[in-house]
């Protein structure tokens, strides 16, 4: 099965992304965790979207697409991958498709995560992560038990660079502009499952995961 996590940047999509992971046993491949151990590796294509990253700017397609087509050939996605992340452009939608379609293989289903303004930004600048296993906390809503430690295996949590008030902005206005037509672009194919993430209504990550796995299990 071949999912994909769509949403504005601090909707939920790496703590849905994870849950689903773990129910359906299929690996997750965020796109912005390949970048950032680039990054801290300091690697050529680290440096490159570094440039990108820290002013909330989409890494080049070209760049992004290669990167994703060689990750695809490893023979842990080959029965199923949680794309978190990718496509963020019409122009990596439609590579998907093409190098999907090689294999006989199409996108299953594409999660659509919207949360409002004023609580995404807010959502970013108090998420802490860890470093070693990934896990996604908030401040606010999902702390963890001890503060600044990681609930699963105990690393030290940090705030990404890029989580903060002035780099959101930006990476909003590049979800709005370049990665939002993708869902009308995946409406007109006919697997999109949309989902609003939001304290208002008491749907958090968690809660939303659960009604997309149920969606799954009750068939489509
Ligand atoms: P978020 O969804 O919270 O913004 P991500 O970890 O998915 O976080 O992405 C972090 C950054 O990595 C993005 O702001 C962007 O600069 C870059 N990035 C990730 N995925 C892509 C992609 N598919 N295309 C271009 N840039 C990407
Ligand atoms: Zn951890």
């Amino acid at each position: 099965m071949i999912i994909i996590m769509l949403g504005a940047p601090g909707t939920g999509k790496g703590t849905i992304a994870g849950i689903l992971t773990k129910e359906l046993g299929i690996p997750q491949v965020s796109t912005g965790d390949i970048f950032r151990k680039h990054i801290k590796e300091q690697t050529e294509l680290g440096k490159l979207a570094e440039k990108y990253i820290s002013n909330g700017k989409l890494v080049p397609d070209d760049v992004t697409i290669g990167l994703v087509e060689n990750r695809l050939k490893e023979p842990d996605v080959q029965n199923g991958i949680i794309l978190d992340g990718f496509p963020r452009t019409v122009k990596q939608a439609e590579e998907l498709d093409k190098m999907l379609e090689k294999d006989g293989k199409q996108v299953d289903l594409v999660v659509n995560l919207t949360t409002p303004e004023d609580e995404i930004i807010e959502r970013i600048v108090n998420r802490r992560i860890c470093p070693n296993c990934k896990a996604v906390y908030n401040l606010i809503l999902n702390p963890p038990k001890q503060e600044g430690i990681c609930d699963k295996c105990g690393e030290k949590l940090v705030q990404r660079k890029d989580d903060n008030k002035e780099t959101v902005k930006q990476r909003f206005n590049s979800y709005i502009e370049q990665t939002s037509p993708l869902v009308d672009y995946y409406n007109k194919k006919g697997n999109l499952y949309s989902a609003v993430v939001s304290k208002s209504i008491n749907k958090l990550g968690k809660d939303v995961a659960e009604d997309v796995l149920k969606y799954i299990k009750e068939g489509k």
